[in-house]
């Protein structure tokens, strides 16, 4: 095995202990949480080896550096989620290879993503990205829709060719009344699912929760954890 093999399988093994045992402590089965693991900064070379340590979920955030990777990995058994800012530009690229987008926050880009997946002949699940810090209807500092644009952005995703509403992301804010209370914010995007599942039953997952807070994450009921940093190490600056 080479060092980087062994250290990520290090990494690996440490963070899947504490996922499972959080589910413990959360009463849940370990099978109600999937780790993404997030590539972003890091070589294709680091995700192919996450695949033969068993990694079936990755994410990225930047459409430039994913790109090539998912094409250097085009043959390995993943599932891509697109997680960052997207842009409208970038979407026919994102669509060829990202199974999922979790940061949907906008009718423009629903539009957009729609018209690409159809394209492309593909679907895409959508998850709408929740900012717990902005106003009901406002958008937050780092992407996200508030509270109050769920239900519609939902429902024309739902009516959109070629995608999917699959459910809910959120990043915890570094403002606001949620700021250093992730547990509250986590428990608060449950609720915003439970409300979503009413119109959209099979819209079930809930994407919450990185390296700093993943306990919190999976202790709300998070069915998705997306983590970097414990996997891979700290990135260089510009991640
Ligand atoms: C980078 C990133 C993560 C992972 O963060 P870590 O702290 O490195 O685990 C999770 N979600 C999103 C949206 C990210 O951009």
């Amino acid at each position: 095995m080479t060092d980087r093999k062994a250290q990520l399988a290090a990494n690996l093994a440490q963070v899947e202990d504490r996922i499972a045992s959080a589910c413990v402590a959360a009463g849940r089965e370990r099978e109600e949480v999937t780790l993404i693991v997030v590539t972003k900064t890091y070589p294709a070379s680091d995700v192919r080896i996450l695949s033969e340590l068993g990694v079936r979920d990755v994410a990225e955030n930047r459409d430039q550096d994913a790109a090539p990777k998912a094409a250097e990995c085009a043959d390995l058994p993943l599932r891509w989620h697109f997680v960052g800012q997207l842009q409208t530009n970038k979407v026919r690229s994102v669509v060829g290879y990202a199974d999922l987008v979790q940061s949907v926050d906008r009718s423009k880009l629903v539009t957009s993503l729609s018209a690409a997946a159809v394209r492309a002949e593909r679907e895409v699940g959508c998850l709408i990205q929740v900012a717990l810090d902005a106003e009901e209807n406002g958008r937050g500092e780092r992407g996200g829709v508030g509270p109050g644009g769920i239900e519609e952005l939902a429902a024309l995703v739902a009516d959109a060719p070629g995608l999917r509403i699959d459910g809910l992301m959120t990043v915890a804010p570094l403002t606001g009344p949620y700021a250093g209370r992730q547990r509250a914010a986590f428990e608060r995007l449950m609720d915003l699912s439970t409300d979503l599942r009413r119109a959209h039953p099979a819209a079930n997952m809930v994407s919450a929760g990185m390296s700093a807070d993943l306990e919190e994450a999976v202790a709300a009921g998070a069915t998705h954890v997306r983590v970097g940093t414990a996997v891979l190490g700290v990135r260089p600056r510009l991640g």
